[in-house]
């Protein structure tokens, strides 16, 4: 059975006390959740206060990107070693917003990855179509090649030690989430392409889903039989809905 995870990503926002009080309230609120790992990402300023205020509980801390290199000189980049020495056990990779305002392309989406990986962390794969792909019923194209990328660059191995997050661009902040139906189709589309390479692998791999996703939709959402867990961004920033949808988990 795959242990439900639940990871919020925070996205450009907080400050030194918003985040400790959103903290405070999700920690003071986690003796209610049971099954589900839980996951924070804030922004790298937070990690710090983050991993301190966390500590000796059983949410985990994230990241929600990482430079490819190792360190030196590189203006500006967070390297996957600094992640990993703020106590950060899982690194959001391939994001739609970094893959769309930030040009990342599969094979950069790869590198990180793969370091994140070395440096013992998990990454967050996160996939998805826009709408306009999927209005050209290119969803499954999409989504293929994206996995493509990682597949044949590093190996199918690494999906031992990532999870995958499926999270259609048309849904993401939109309000629009997608069916039950309609997610549970491309998450049993995205377990099939990883079961043709490895069985093992797809049979214990996590796939969450992403986009819209807040308490009043995650019951359902969350009890299809691929989807493993959620992504969440808006919901995660108030304690209380961040809550709700890891006891759905
Ligand atoms: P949303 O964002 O929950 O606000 O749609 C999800 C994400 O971008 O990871």
């Amino acid at each position: 059975m795959r242990q439900p995870l639940i990871a919020g990503n925070w996205k450009m926002n907080g400050n030194r006390s918003s985040v400790e009080t959103l903290l405070s309230n999700v920690i003071n609120g986690a003796s209610t959740i049971s099954k589900t790992e839980v996951v924070v990402c804030p922004s790298f300023p937070f990690l710090d206060l983050s991993e301190r205020l966390l500590s000796g509980t059983s949410i985990k801390l994230g990241a929600q990107n990482t430079s490819t290199k190792e360190s030196g000189a590189y203006t500006g980049e967070v390297s996957a070693s600094m992640l990993a020495n703020f106590g950060c056990q899982y690194v959001i990779c391939g994001h739609s917003e970094r893959r769309e305002y930030y040009g990342e392309t599969d094979a950069i989406i790869a590198e990180k990855v793969s370091i994140c990986v070395e440096k013992g962390m998990r990454a967050i794969l996160c996939v998805g179509e826009t709408l306009n792909q999927r209005e050209q019923e290119q969803t499954e194209s999409v989504i293929s090649t994206q996995l493509d990328g990682v597949i044949t660059q590093i190996g199918i191995d690494i999906f031992n030690n990532i999870e995958i997050a499926y999270e259609p661009v048309w849904a993401i902040g939109t309000g629009k989430t997608a069916t039950p139906e309609q997610a549970q189709s491309v998450h049993a589309f995205i377990r099939q392409k990883i079961a043709s390479h490895s069985l093992v692998i797809a049979e214990k791999i996590r796939i969450l889903y992403g986009g819209s996703m807040k308490a009043e939709n995650a019951c359902d959402l969350l009890s299809q039989s691929d989807i493993d867990g959620g992504l969440i961004g808006g919901a995660s920033l108030v304690a209380n809905d961040f809550l709700a949808i890891c006891r759905a988990g």
